[in-house]
């Protein structure tokens, strides 16, 4: 069915849509919508709605009323703009733009064609009332190339060889036009040098196209707006879609705008700001601009930028003319703008403007990308005191900041020790905060490919493009040689959170000659290089990293401390030594979720024990090599309880998989085993031969281990409890909690339970200190959460162990599940990885059923998760849902789980609300 209303008008202070119309007309749409509400001054136009992109995709053609519905609105833009012009007229022409607007923005990620409109008929109008002839024909050749390359090449479908697209050749012609003249800038090019120029450009098109350039202005404005409809499908729209996860099925808007011109001389400029600093949070005007310039040269990188104000300037830019300066009353009044409307929005603001003869004229504004850190400090600060007239909640600002910010606050940075003292190449804008290292890479296919070999790749090119997503995401860190903070590079990098520099004019970029020349040194593909993305810098080789450090960020702190009132989850982590537990304690862990003993064998001075036990064949060998384990043991636990101090400690026990510790031993380790266990290198092989196992993650691991060798058990049980009962003599207080592993069924449970419970009244007897204890289960095989409820009669509590659970439910194994895992997901098979994100539907009724099932049982069944899951923000929000107690992950998600386990009650009141 045709939709009922195609096209929506905005300007002179009126709009037909708002800001709530983002679905239907798109985030650029439904905000020029609200700003025309607001009285803000933008240049009159309309939108054509996301269904008619999708009625256009479905059936091939427009509906039928849309040619009507933009005739009536081309005649209502007429009426506001200043001079009588019309769309077509050859006296007084209108010139609009065309511009894609999704629901999300998707930075360069879709199609613009500016100056439509110009023809062979209006041309001579627009140079006779503009009496500019070099303008004119300078917007010609910006339309002739951008329709060329985004109607006649793109929007046909022509996917032309590397190098040969018609931008390129267009761009290329221009560079040899310039060459011949002996100028470097396009503004030393004359009206006729550009006359002469288009005439050339067309030629180019139509040799390369074989097709003419169209000289009719509605002709112009329907390949406009197809072009644009038919970019939603274009190859870089669907690889970004991909990554951020946008639905195909939303389709983009169009947007037709009458043109303002920022390039008809010294009184015109543009540029893009943000209401506050995207890269610190500072509450600073902050942006950039460019005298007699078009928006597409900020955007696009062409022209390195200037700074829009004093609080935007580097030190080494100011003697550069700010706007401020340049044009103080017309500032002013972009900065009354921005205040308004930050306060309209309640948040920071990502605008556009361009200045036409004097005139301000604001184009676009939409919440603006940030950073973690910014994002941090923006929350806190507006949610601590009122600024621009307005304060959020603390809900509000928990909101605002994700996992992915707080994760790129906990990047690391070069160590400055070793910074001091590295050789600087080079310096540029720093555009994405923290510190990579890695080899360089001229092209985004190189940096993918290599990417996939597992290496770490710093993508370098001149500027980057929306065909460059795959290599920017597949890249450590991104570096250009062109472009200001607010170029697409710039843009991505700080919306994935990535180490980026950009506008690093010193670099001489070879790309097809893979080399990079800058301060006489040349620099091949496959050099390592580190950057300082916080500082701009660029050194030699790479620098050693440090850990991140949010100690020292009070917005961090303030907020976690918020996270901390609202969530109900508490948050612990897995960690096997004193130190880890330390750290994670620092990070905001309240217990340990998980301490994986065999991880405590890894240590060069036990595994030969570990291995000699786990080859004896007969129990006096094993015994033996037991004995030599209890006092490490004793003292792994006696380091980590007395670090948790009081704080729930879970000790899991021994949980090997047999091909970990005994499946790749080479002849040396053999005979050294031998001669430990005076034995012969050939009987040693023949045990291991009979201990090999087809499916070992399936195989003698967990409590089958123990429920075989007892003794295993009884050794560890042993050791946490003589640890716990030599604490509590000393007054620090203990209080572990045993768990066993794999358990399927409660049988299995019972065995385990009964040895440990045995020792433990053994060590109390002989030490005649009564300390507190658990003993409860892993829930990582699909039948124990079945029986929950039987299981739950006599384990204390559960702990969701939902890697193995995640390998048994989907019966993938963990180990091998590489092999296919990327075929599933680039068929949709899979949405996610499993192993990463919680299989909410599946896997996930695995543990609402355990969880519920337990707590049938026994209603004060304390349940937690400790496979990965438990530091995936989804995943987090699913447990909460379920009501778990608690989730345990590596120290460094601590604080993601912290605000994860906060962002969860607060959607449940939000769902609560509707
Ligand atoms: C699990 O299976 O989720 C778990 C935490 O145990 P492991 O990863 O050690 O098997
Ligand atoms: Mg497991």
């Amino acid at each position: 069915m045709s939709p009922k209303q195609n096209t929506y008008f905005f300007g002179g202070g009126k709009a037909d849509g708002d800001a709530t119309m983002k679905n239907l007309l798109g985030g650029k749409g439904a905000n020029l919508a609200e700003m025309g509400k607001l009285g803000i001054p933008v240049p009159p136009g309309y939108t054509v709605t996301t269904e008619v992109c999708t009625y256009y995709m479905e059936k091939g053609k427009c509906p039928p009323a849309l040619e009507a519905e933009m005739q009536k609105e081309l005649v209502k833009m007429s009426e506001i703009m200043p001079g009588g012009v019309k769309f077509g007229d050859a006296e007084n022409p209108l010139l609009v733009s065309v511009r894609s607007g999704a629901r999300m923005s998707m930075p360069g990620m879709m199609e613009t064609v500016l100056n439509v409109g110009l023809t062979s008929e209006t041309i001579p109008g627009l140079i006779k009332k503009t009496g500019n002839e070099r303008f004119v024909y300078d917007a010609y050749r910006r339309l002739i190339t951008m329709y060329s390359d985004v109607v006649m090449e793109k929007g046909a479908g022509i996917d032309p060889e590397e190098h040969c697209g018609i931008r390129e050749q267009i761009e290329e012609h221009l560079q040899k036009v310039k060459e011949k003249k002996g100028v470097t800038e396009d503004t030393d090019l004359t009206a006729d040098d550009l006359k002469k120029l288009c005439v050339d450009l067309k030629k180019i098109i139509k040799k390369v196209l074989k097709k003419e350039f169209p000289d009719n202005p509605m002709e112009q404005l329907w390949g406009g707006i197809l072009a644009v409809f038919a970019s939603w499908n274009g190859k870089r729209a669907i690889a970004y879609r991909n990554i951020e996860g946008i639905p195909d099925d939303w389709g983009t808007a169009v947007n037709v705008q009458a043109m303002v011109f920022g390039n008809m001389g010294d009184t015109s400029a543009t540029g893009v700001a943000f209401t506050r600093n995207p890269a610190t949070g500072e509450n600073l005007f902050f942006g950039e601009w460019l005298p007699n310039a078009q928006g597409e040269d900020v955007v696009a990188g062409l022209r390195t930028p200037m700074p829009l104000n004093n609080a935007s300037k580097t030190p080494d830019q100011k003697n550069i003319k700010s706007l401020e300066e340049a044009m103080p009353k017309l500032y002013k009044e972009l900065d009354a703008i921005q205040k308004k409307l930050e306060k309209h929005y309640s948040d920071m603001q990502d605008i556009e403007f361009t200045i036409q003869e004097g005139i301000l004229y604001m184009l676009q504004t939409r919440v603006g990308k940030r950073n973690g850190t910014a994002a941090i400090r923006m929350a806190v600060e507006m949610a601590t005191k009122e600024s621009k007239g307005f304060k959020i909640t603390r809900d509000e600002a928990l909101r605002r900041v994700s996992a992915d910010n707080l994760d790129e606050l906990l990047h690391p940075m070069i160590d400055p020790v070793a910074e001091k003292k590295a050789k600087k190449i080079a310096k540029g804008l720093p555009a994405g905060p923290g510190g990579a290292h890695g080899q360089i890479v001229f092209t985004s296919d190189a940096a993918a490919a290599w990417y996939k070999e597992g290496k770490h790749v710093i993508l370098v090119r001149n500027e980057t493009s929306p065909e460059d997503v795959h290599g920017m995401k597949a890249a450590e860190a991104i570096l250009t040689a062109k472009g200001g903070m607010t170029s697409h590079a710039a843009l991505v990098a700080r919306g994935w959170g990535k180490c980026c520099i950009v506008g690093c004019s010193a670099l001489a970029i070879d790309a097809r000659g893979k080399k990079l020349v800058v301060g006489g040194k040349t620099y091949k593909e496959g050099d390592v290089i580190t950057l300082n993305g916080s500082k701009g810098v660029i050194y030699e080789g790479a620098l050693p990293m440090l850990p991140a450090d949010p100690k020292h960020n009070p917005f961090y702190k303030e907020l976690m401390k918020w996270a901390d009132e609202v969530r109900k989850m508490k948050v612990r982590t897995n960690a096997e030594s004193a130190e880890d537990a330390a750290v994670a304690i620092a990070m905001g862990a309240e217990g340990i979720g998980l301490a994986r003993t065999e991880h405590m064998f890894f240590d060069p001075q036990r595994i030969g024990i570990v291995r000699q036990m786990i080859v004896s064949a007969t129990l006096a060998e094993r015994k033996e090599s037991l004995a030599k384990l209890l006092p490490f043991q004793r003292e792994d636990f006696t380091g980590i309880f007395s670090s948790m101090a009081g704080k729930p400690v879970t000790v899991r026990l021994l949980d090997p998989p047999l091909h970990e510790f005994i499946g790749d031993l080479g002849a040396k380790d053999i005979a050294a085993l031998a001669e430990k266990m005076k034995t012969s290198p050939a009987k040693i092989e023949a045990r291991i031969a009979q201990l090999h196992e087809l499916n070992p993650m399936l195989g003698h691991r967990g409590c089958r281990l123990g429920i075989a060798y007892p003794e295993i058990t009884e050794m560890q049980a042993r050791a946490i409890c003589e640890a716990a009962a030599a604490l509590t003599q000393k007054g620090i207080k203990v209080f572990p909690e045993i768990m066993v592993p794999l358990i399927g069924t409660v049988a299995e449970f019972k065995n385990q339970e009964a040895v440990i419970r045995k020792v433990a009244e053994e060590v109390m007897k002989e030490t005649g200190v009564k300390f507190e204890y658990m003993v409860g289960t892993m829930i990582e095989i699909p039948r124990a959460a079945l029986t929950a409820d039987e299981i739950a009669k006599h384990a204390e509590f559960f702990s969701f162990g939902t890697n193995d659970l995640t390998q048994m439910t989907f019966g993938y194994s963990r180990d091998d599940v590489g092999g296919f895992l990327p075929y599933y997901l680039d068929e949709n098979i899979l949405e996610n990885d499993p192993f990463q994100t919680l299989d909410q539907v599946g896997v996930g009724q695995l543990l609402e059923c355990g969880t519920r099932l337990g707590r049938k049982s026994r209603p004060n069944l304390k349940v937690g998760i400790c496979g990965e899951h438990g530091g995936d923000a989804e995943s987090i929000k699913f447990c909460h849902r379920v009501g778990m107690d608690y989730v345990s992950c590596s120290p460094f998600r601590v604080p993601i789980a912290r605000l994860s386990a906060a962002h969860a009650v607060l959607e449940e009141k939000a769902a609560k609300k509707k």
